[in-house]
């Protein structure tokens, strides 16, 4: 009946992920961070799997955080940008949002706030991303005085984001803990440091509170395998059927701008995916596809709605054949690395069309 392209998400793999991610940081408490939709898997669902499991959740602004809070999510919630307007500082106190202090305007719209009720502030420090982040000069004076406001509740927490996390053989990261560690000294403040490259590759970034996003939905940051990202179990399998079948005789072509010759006679499976429903445009002929279970090269441009997969070498296929795109037998990086981008960005952009269907709520 209805069009087959759906994304699948696996609610007991994203808690799965968690899990891992608090006990590879035991002594850490690992927000659940559910940017951007949960990175594509629904921001509303992701969250209530996990709430159970976190202390909070965090996201990239305060829209993100209502949407939470107007389906009934309860534990705090971290804004990672802080508030944008000096307003959101109140709505943040009347909805418990913890708040990240980036900049001196940040600080003095603090400073200058009367909230309703008392909030709980992170201090984010630039130990080398150079993005966001006071310098490590301003942090210790910065976060005396917003320390001694009435209205700031119980102790910053001090911040700071790795540049290269995700390449371990660099020696920057270690730089940049020992940054922060050296702003700290003298003031003893509870700690953020890790993203999931953090958890994984650099046990010394643990510290107090970890921030793990794109390993909860179990995609490595690493371009490269890890032992420990072997570990990850895939949220989503982006999936849909074969609804065409061609034979191809050698020197025509497929698809638009016919950018792709067949070599042999060939069999072209018609695939309903394409860029109108999250799969990358880029995705240059040969990027894995599986069909049955194999994998297949796409052979062709990606288009708005279908995309054109060369079977010839499948012993059989026909017409309502499950073909798997990304997810738990074909590894999202790979279809990233392939079409010139990361997973990040292939889940983010996932479109509503692309309609997501949750296996153990
Ligand atoms: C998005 C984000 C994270 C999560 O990063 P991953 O690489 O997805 O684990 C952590 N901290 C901050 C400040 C972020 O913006």
């Amino acid at each position: 009946m209805s069009r087959p392209a759906r994304a699948i998400v696996d609610l007991d793999a994203l808690r799965h992920n968690y899990q891992l991610a608090q006990s590879l940081a035991p002594n850490a408490r690992a927000l659940g961070v559910v940017k951007a939709n949960a990175y594509g898997h629904g921001a509303v669902a992701a969250a209530q799997a996990l709430e159970p499991l976190v202390p909070a959740f965090a996201v990239a602004c305060m829209e993100e955080a209502l949407e939470l809070r107007a389906a009934g999510l309860q534990k705090p919630i971290l804004l990672l940008e802080g508030a944008f307007t000096a307003d959101e500082i109140e709505t943040a106190a009347a909805h418990n949002c913890w708040l990240m202090v980036s900049n001196r305007e940040q600080a003095e719209e603090m400073v200058n706030a009367r909230p309703s009720d008392p909030l709980h502030l992170w201090l984010k420090a630039d130990t080398g991303m150079h993005r966001l982040g006071l310098t490590p000069q301003q942090v210790p004076e910065l976060y005396r005085r917003l320390q001694a406001l009435p209205h700031v509740q119980g102790p910053i927490v001090v911040a700071t984001h790795f540049a290269v996390a995700d390449e371990p053989e660099l020696d920057f990261t270690r730089q940049q803990i020992e940054c922060l560690q050296q702003i700290n000294r003298d003031l003893q403040a509870p700690l953020s440091l890790a993203n999931s490259a953090g958890i994984l590759a650099w046990p010394g970034s643990h510290a107090q509170y970890t921030r793990p996003g794109i390993m909860l939905y179990g995609s490595s940051p690493f371009a490269t395998p890890h032992p420990l990202a072997a570990h990850l179990q895939a949220v989503m399998t982006l999936e849909s059927k074969v609804i065409d079948l061609h034979q191809v005789a050698a020197g025509e072509s497929v698809g638009y701008g016919r950018r792709w010759i067949a070599q042999k006679d060939s069999i072209i499976a018609t695939v309903a995916i394409g860029y109108g429903d999250g799969y990358p445009r880029h995705a240059p002929d040969g990027t894995p596809v599986l069909v049955n279970g194999q994998r297949c090269p796409l052979a062709g441009r990606v288009s708005m709605d279908m995309i054109t997969v060369d079977v010839s070498l499948l012993p059989s296929v026909s017409v309502g054949d499950a073909v798997e795109l990304w997810g738990k037998q074909l590894p999202i990086n790979e279809v990233a690395a392939s079409a010139g981008t990361i997973s990040y960005e292939l889940v983010t952009r996932m479109p509503l069309r692309a309609t997501r269907h949750y296996l153990h709520r």
